[in-house]
This record gives C-alpha cells, structure tokens and sequence, in this order.
C-alpha cells in the first residue's frame, strides 16, 4: 500500500509556517509500514490543487490532504477534492450541530461563513474535531482513499491518532514492531561499518540515527502478527547486543539519566556532583529522573579556581602545575565533592568549551571527567568539536555514560 501527502496552505509555500503535519504524517505512516512515497505542498489554489490530486491518483493508494478545511474564503480542500471526485457536498446537521455547541462554548458567536464547515463530501466518513471545528474526512472512491484532515497541529495531531491511525493500522493489516538500541561510545560510521552485514535487512529494518554523541538503531518488522514480528526483530537484536555489548547504554524510551540513576538506587550509592564547564547540566539531568533524592545528594559548580579550592579542597599546587582543565584537577574536584558531601560517589566536570579558551594554552574542546566510588579514583579525557552548548551537553552525557560503565 503506499500513501501520499498533499499540504495545503500558501503559508507554507510562504515559508511563514514550518510543515510540521509533514514530519508527524510521515512518522506515522512509517510506524504503519506503509510506504510513503511522495510529499506535495500546494497553494490555497483551486486550479494547482487538482493538478496535484490528478498526479497523486496516479501513484497513491492513500492518498492524505490537510489544511485548507477551514471556514474563510481560501479554505477550499474539501470542495476542490469533491469536484475531483465528481461529487456533491451535502450539509451534515450532526456537524452543524458540533459547530454550535463549540462556538457556545468558548463563548463566541457563531459566524456565517463557519457553516459551510457542516458540507461534508457525499459517501464520506465524518471524523467529529473535538479539538476544533473543521471535522475530518475519509473518502472511499475509485480505488483510493482520500483523508483529510484540518490544518492546525493541535486538531490534526489528537485526530490522526484517534481515527486515522486505527483506519489505517486495519486497513493496511500489518503488525508493525520496532526495538530500538542506544549507543554512546562509537561513531555513527564506525557503528555502521561494524554492522554492515545487516543493514541491508529489508525485514526487519534496521535504521540507524546519530545524534550529539549518540548512536540509535531502530530494528522495524512488517508481519501478519505481533508474534511474527518479534520472531523477526529477536534475532537481530541479538546479534546487535552482542556486536555492541557495554556500549548500549539503554533500549527504547529509557534515557541515559534514567539507566544511571536505577543503578545508583539499585546499589544504594550516594552521589555528589561537582561540575565546572557543564554548569548544572549534569546535576539537571540527573533530577530529571523521578525518585533521585535517594541517592543524590548536591550539586555544585565551582567555576573559578577559589570555588575549587574552598568548596571541593583542590589544592594549589595541582591548580598552579597542571592548570583547573586536567586529570588531576578532575579527580581532585570529584573526590572532594564526594568527601564534603559524604557521598559514597563524587563526579566532576572541567574542561574548556570555547568558543575561545580564555587564558589557557589548552584546545577548545577538551574535557576532563572525574570519578570517585569509595576510594576508587578514575578519569576520562575527552575532545570534542562544536559550539559551547553541544560541547558542555556532550560533556554532561559523556559523564553519565562513563559512570554507568
Ligand atoms: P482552520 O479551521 O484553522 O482554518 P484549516 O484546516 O483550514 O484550519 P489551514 O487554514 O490550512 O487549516 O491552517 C490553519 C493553521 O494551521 C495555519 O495557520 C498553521 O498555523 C497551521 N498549519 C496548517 N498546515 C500546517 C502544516 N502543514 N504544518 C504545521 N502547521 C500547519
Ligand atoms: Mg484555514
């Protein structure tokens, strides 16, 4: 089955609005297994409208349309998709109806032009808008079906899900199943190369995606039942967990703070954090994770070279013979977060994340990690390139990740 979207709107050919409908179709319909294969934009225009739709029919089975549902004058979808159907628009009092009720209730009064919203394609299922007014429709016609939904995100998101999703997912007969792997550690090409032998997998997909450090391979199987699909998607996931090993630091939603702080709480650790160029990032996500008070116990940025000192007792002698971006600095600064807190863990950040390196002869980019777990001392350095933000949030992750390993 393969689908197509038409986007309707001159604000989008404007450049005015970003087609974010496009991106959250396109999700959808690979979530389905459908396949997707051409994305249009058209004016509020009659004429280029039905050009578009006569090229579609040609290719599509699906054939989706949103914006231009609306009440004002260059809402024309629905009529410019009747008149390419041949067919009549007919008044729908239920819809009429639903438009009244809205407009009472957000205490407005209900315009003229508001009611050609209740003419409805001829044969076509009515998809209620309890997000707006403008209703949804699905039109089953020569072959094809044609869905159209209203323009505005906050309707035609919680519509798609509620009417179009369960249509499609029946209608296409798939169970579509997706396991997704998270990896820090290696790089997107160096983790491609290391599975080259299966990307080619045409079922199940492997799909990888690389972002600020990460690497994410979403394993995606097409079959008749959910059973089906896992058999599918098991055994490539085990060949990528045993090519990736230690390096795959969650799966699916779960999230790098969220894996940390389960083994953290799992181990009952106490932890501090001290932290220089990351500035309260790692500390941040750390919070992020619901039931970390358990384990956490502060979180300090000593920025200047004093605040090391008197907070975390990093003594002078190592700021003055290896400068506050060092190993040395790093784990003096994690111990010392530890001890002051009494925590059974002490991590710590320091490093230059430009754009220039201030009096320092050291690269712009260059971190150091410290860790202290009950005596047990360790570092990491690291390089990184980018701007100030994607360098300290890097850092922050780099952190978190060297810590659970
Ligand atoms: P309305 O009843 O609000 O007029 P409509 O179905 O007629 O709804 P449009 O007039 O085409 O839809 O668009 C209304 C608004 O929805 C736009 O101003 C824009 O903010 C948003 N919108 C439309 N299309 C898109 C899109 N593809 N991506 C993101 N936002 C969109
Ligand atoms: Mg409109």
């Amino acid at each position: 089955m393969k689908a197509e979207l038409i986007c309707v709107g001159t604000e989008l050919l404007l450049g005015d609005i970003i087609n974010t409908n496009a991106a959250f179709i396109a999700r959808n319909l690979a979530a389905l297994g459908i396949d997707h294969i051409y994305e249009a934009v058209v004016g509020d225009n009659r004429e280029r409208l039905l050009c578009q739709l006569e090229i579609t029919k040609q290719r599509a089975d699906i054939i989706i349309l949103c914006g231009g549902l609306g009440p004002t004058q260059d809402d024309l979808t629905r009529e410019t998709v009747a008149e390419h159907l041949n067919k009549k628009l007919i008044y729908n009092e239920n819809v009429y109806k639903h438009i009244e009720e809205y407009f009472r209730k957000i205490k407005r009064q209900l315009t003229e032009n508001s009611k050609k919203q209740a003419y409805v394609i001829e044969g076509a299922k009515v998809l209620m808008n309890e997000w707006g007014t403008a209703p949804g429709l699905i039109c089953e016609a020569e072959n094809k079906t044609y869905i159209l939904l209203p323009g505005p995100p906050m309707e035609l998101e919680p519509m798609f899900e509620k009417y179009v999703l369960p249509y499609l997912k029946e209608k296409s007969g798939n169970v579509i199943l997706s396991k997704t792997i998270k990896i820090m550690g290696i790089g997107e090409a160096q983790a491609e190369e290391m599975i080259l032998h299966l990307i080619n997998s045409k079922n199940p997909t492997i799909a990888p995606y690389a972002k600020n450090g990460e690497v994410h391979f979403r394993i995606t199987a097409k079959a008749k039942t959910e059973e089906e699909a896992r058999g599918l998607i098991e055994p490539v996931y085990n060949k990528l967990k045993e090519i990736f090993g230690i390096n795959i630091y969650a799966e699916d939603d779960e999230t790098l703070e969220e894996v940390v702080a389960k083994l953290l709480l799992e181990k009952n650790l106490k932890i501090a954090v001290a932290e220089s160029c990351t500035g309260g990032l790692v500390t941040a996500q750390l919070i992020n994770y619901p039931g970390i008070s358990k384990v956490l116990l502060e979180g300090v940025v000593t920025y200047s070279n004093d605040a090391k000192k008197s907070r975390l007792n990093v003594s002078e002698e190592t700021l003055k013979l290896h400068g506050a971006v060092s190993y040395q600095t790093a784990i003096e600064m994690a111990e010392g977060v530890a001890k002051t807190a009494k925590a059974d863990v002490g991590i710590s950040t320091t490093g230059i994340a430009g754009p220039s390196g201030g009096t320092s002869k050291k690269p712009v980019g260059l971190v150091y990690l410290g860790v202290y777990i009950k005596g047990y001392k360790t570092f990491k350095e690291l390089r990184f390139t980018g701007d100030r933000q994607k360098i300290r949030e890097r850092a922050a992750k780099e952190l978190l990740n060297f810590l659970r390993m």
